[in-house]
């Protein structure tokens, strides 16, 4: 089996004390390969080394930093099959979003390398004669990026390109669960004119890795994909050295469905949000609020469609529609939620139960009626192929349960009234609101949470400029 390393100061090497993982393949519990259970000292030594990096590429042109970034790019585009495999073993997403997430991930990093000519600062007029006012757009230093399991390939792009582009350095931390995406990832960069220390990948467990990194003082952002418990330790740790945090947090997000809504657009939209991915992705749809004179045909066809859904694992039939929840305890904590909801008296009108495997870890395709608003299927993240439904009577209702959440990440409506769609646009109180469209963000756009949801976002111009501190200058001449 393979026997994976960090990649640090541009070699790679192994945990201090030689530790390692196994990596699984949820799709039927098998061994693929193995990673670096790392220690604090191997975060101090990434972290040294990513310090003295910063110099020397925050001194290069950035069109000179892009020029790297599309060479990586590049690489990216001509391996697609071979790393939408990895990714697939042992994430268990269909292998056709795991090669949409491996193009994604290349065009990403053109993306954020083409803003490399246009990170502008400013001339601020000055009260005193004879004196300019500069404002510049400055790199941070060094960024620790850690990483969730769920596009976990995407997510290495999401962190790395902004924060190269713009002159900081980077340490990333990916999930236990999908590290051999990352892995290779590294192989494929250390074939690049990526000096040395520029980027720095160290495996192993959020509580030691993880936690090493947040609590550096020489890390200058700490940059989190993950849960809400996540986020509030990294929080508590950085805030020892009033280190910036930037955190993309977990989601439940409503999906209203007025009466005049396209029904067909509805169903497959919410549908759609359920399945891909198995349903573990941060923006999509996880629970509904569907007007009253509508409700039964709309529980009806999204119950149908549901149904239809093909499960099965995904290394092996590229028809499935989808494919294994993460780990045993995903699937056990999914299981957990329906039936709570059914002993506070919600239906379950399909699935409601694991569905057959050896060794994998797969759900039914569920859907869950008479949900209460105050029930943990309503208000918890259920990261899985499961939705609850509850009706409302008027619009006012349905933002008022919308916005009753912890979580403000996403949210979406369908409507073909425009004042209706107006109004959820300025009473939604979510970083994000879908109007009739399935729930998946644009690179452009600034995929960002309220509340729990998390701190700054991610994306476009306002998430690049996350990377960036300001430096003011006063010259008097
Ligand atoms: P997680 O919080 O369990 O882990 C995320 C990362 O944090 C992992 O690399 C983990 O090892 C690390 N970590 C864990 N404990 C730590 C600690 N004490 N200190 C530092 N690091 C620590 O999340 P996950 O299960 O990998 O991912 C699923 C979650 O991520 C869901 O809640 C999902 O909604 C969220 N998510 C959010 C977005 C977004 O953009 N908002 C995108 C994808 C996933």
């Amino acid at each position: 089996m393979m026997n994976y390393k960090n990649l640090i100061n541009g070699r790679f090497v192994p945990a201090t004390g030689n530790g390692t993982m196994k990596v699984m393949n949820p799709s039927d519990g098998q061994p693929i390969c193995m990673v670096p259970d790392s220690t604090a000292a191997d975060v101090e030594t990434a972290v040294e080394a990513a310090t003295v990096a910063q110099k020397e590429w925050a001194r290069r042109p950035a069109i000179q930093r892009a020029k790297v970034l599309h060479a990586i790019a590049d690489k990216v585009r001509g391996q697609v099959e071979q790393l939408a495999r990895v990714i697939t073993e042992e994430q268990g997403k269909t292998l056709g979003l795991a090669r949409v997430e491996v193009i994604f991930t290349a065009d990403y990093i053109d993306y954020m390398a083409e803003w490399a000519r246009r990170v502008e600062g400013e001339i601020i007029p000055s009260d005193r004669p004879g004196e300019t006012i500069l404002f510049f757009r400055q790199p941070i230093g060094v960024v620790g990026g850690i990483l969730p399991w769920n596009f976990p390939f995407f997510l290495i792009a999401r962190k790395m390109a902004p924060a190269l582009v713009t002159g900081n350095t980077i340490v990333i931390k990916p999930s236990r669960e999908t590290p051999h995406n990352a892995a290779k990832f590294s192989e494929l960069i250390a074939g690049t004119d990526l000096p040395p220390g520029v980027v720095n990948f160290v495996h192993g467990r959020g509580s030691v890795v993880g936690d090493a990194l947040a609590s550096n003082s020489h890390v200058g952002l700490i940059s989190l994909t993950g849960s809400v418990e996540t986020g509030i330790r990294i929080m508590t740790t950085a805030a020892k050295n009033v280190t910036k945090v930037n955190l993309e947090l977990g989601g439940k997000a409503p999906g209203i469905v007025m009466g005049d809504a396209d029904m067909k657009l509805a169903v497959t939209a919410v549908k759609a949000s359920r399945v891909i991915n198995s349903g573990q992705v941060c923006n999509c749809c996880e629970r509904v609020y569907v007007q009253d004179k509508v409700a039964e045909e709309f529980t009806d066809k999204l119950t149908a469609a549901m149904k239809a859904s093909k499960v099965g694992d995904p290394n092996l039939d590229e028809t499935v529609d989808y494919g294994p929840m993460i780990n045993e305890g995903a699937c056990r904590r999914i299981d957990e939620m329906v039936h709570n909801a059914e002993k506070e008296g919600a239906t379950v009108v399909t699935g409601g139960k694991r569905a057959p495997s050896k060794g994998g870890f797969y759900y039914e395709p569920t859907v869950i009626t008479d949900c209460k608003q105050t029930s943990e299927i309503i208000q918890k993240e259920i990261f899985g192929p499961v939705i609850p439904i509850v009706k409302f009577h008027d619009l006012d209702e349905a933002i008022g349960m919308a916005n009753d959440s912890e979580y403000g990440l996403t949210s979406s409506i369908y409507t073909k009234d425009l004042n209706v769609a107006l109004r959820a646009c300025h009473e939604l109180k979510f970083g994000e609101t879908y109007i009739n469209r399935e729930n998946f963000e644009a690179m452009q756009g600034f995929h960002a949470g309220v509340r729990k949801s998390g701190i700054g976002g991610a994306d476009g111009k306002h998430g690049l400029y996350e990377f960036t501190q300001s430096h003011i200058v006063y010259i008097q001449s």
